[in-house]
């Protein structure tokens, strides 16, 4: 059995993203280069009240004068957990066309695992009594 070859680039923005071998199952980590994006859950805020939820008008109106100013000064923020609150992640830069490669391949091993999953939680609640 040949051993498979990852890359292994010394660059400083990097990430790094595991490619299953859909044959034998064996992982091979891939460091890709990244570069910086404004996280699309928070905008870059690195917090958010989105967990929140959106008000209807009715609601709004429930919310004490006081409260609302706190809310919209973000005192009910929370920190944003896909950035971890740094307003930023790193995604792969695919300028490169080894590494689109690359990220093609990890990005549909990715979509079929969701797929999956999917079908999986689809079974399970069919087997739980289904709803
Ligand atoms: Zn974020």
């Amino acid at each position: 059995m040949q051993a498979m070859t990852c890359y292994r680039l010394g660059m400083l923005n990097q990430l790094t993203i595991t490619i299953t071998d859909d044959e034998t199952g064996d992982e091979c980590e891939h460091k890709v280069p990244g570069m910086w994006a404004i996280c699309s859950h928070c905008e870059g805020n690195g917090a958010s009240s989105a967990y929140l939820g959106a008000f209807t008008q009715s609601e709004r109106a429930e919310w004490d004068p006081e409260e609302w100013q706190g809310y919209m000064a973000g005192r009910y923020d929370r920190r944003c957990s896909a950035c971890n609150g740094s307003g930023k992640v790193l995604v792969p830069d695919t300028q490169d066309a080894a590494t689109a490669e690359l990220v093609a391949t990890w990005e549909a091993q990715e979509q079929r695992r969701a797929e999956w999953d999917a079908e999986d939680a689809a079974v399970y609640r069919m087997e739980s009594g289904g709803y």
